[in-house]
């Protein structure tokens, strides 16, 4: 009877994905653009209030796209709705604008923010596959990719300062910016 209900725990969480378990993924820029840099890390401007997490911009809105950053194929939940723009100062869900989610293990997940929805905008598992535009929905004050690791909730900053990634970094889509827990 043990062995059975054992078997049948198994059987559930290779039906759902789910899993307790957490590991070491790697993630690459979000713009395929070299000009693209890193501007913020673990404060705004690399100097104001505490941040936690990369913005990563080129300079343009709404004209390249909002890459992917994990560097193999994961499930990107999407959450739109907001309308595009390139100045930003809504509050549209919750100040992130439109935006994806990959979901780990053990509480993480890896978000990428702000957004401007194109026809690739959408719910998907991909490896570094286009998600929209680079844009400034939700609490944005210009157009940049906002990516963050965090563990139920909490943002960390292991991720990118493992490897060296700081103000000035390159965020082309070829870089390797961090090693996210997923
Ligand atoms: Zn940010």
């Amino acid at each position: 009877m043990k062995a059975m209900k054992w078997m049948l725990a198994t059987v559930a969480l290779a039906v759902t994905g789910w899993s307790t378990s957490a590991s070491s993924a790697t993630a690459v820029g979000p713009i395929c653009d070299t000009a693209a840099r890193v501007g913020s890390t673990t404060y705004y401007s690399c100097s104001g209030s505490s941040h936690n997490a990369l913005d990563m911009s080129n300079g343009t809105c709404s004209v390249w796209n909002h890459r992917g950053m994990i560097n193999v194929s994961r499930y990107y939940a999407y959450y739109g709705g907001c309308a595009n723009n390139c100045s930003g100062g809504t509050s549209c869900n919750g100040g992130a604008g439109n935006y994806y989610v990959v979901t780990g293990g053990s509480g993480w997940d890896f978000r990428q923010l702000h957004l401007n929805s194109n026809v690739s905008s959408g719910s998907k598992t991909c490896d570094r596959c286009a998600l929209g535009l680079v844009g400034s929905t939700g609490n944005s004050t210009g157009a940049h990719v906002h990516a963050d690791n965090r563990q139920y909730g909490t943002r960390k900053t292991a991720w990118y300062t493992s490897v060296g990634t700081t103000c000035g970094s390159s965020a082309y889509c070829s870089n390797r910016v961090g090693t996210p827990t997923l």
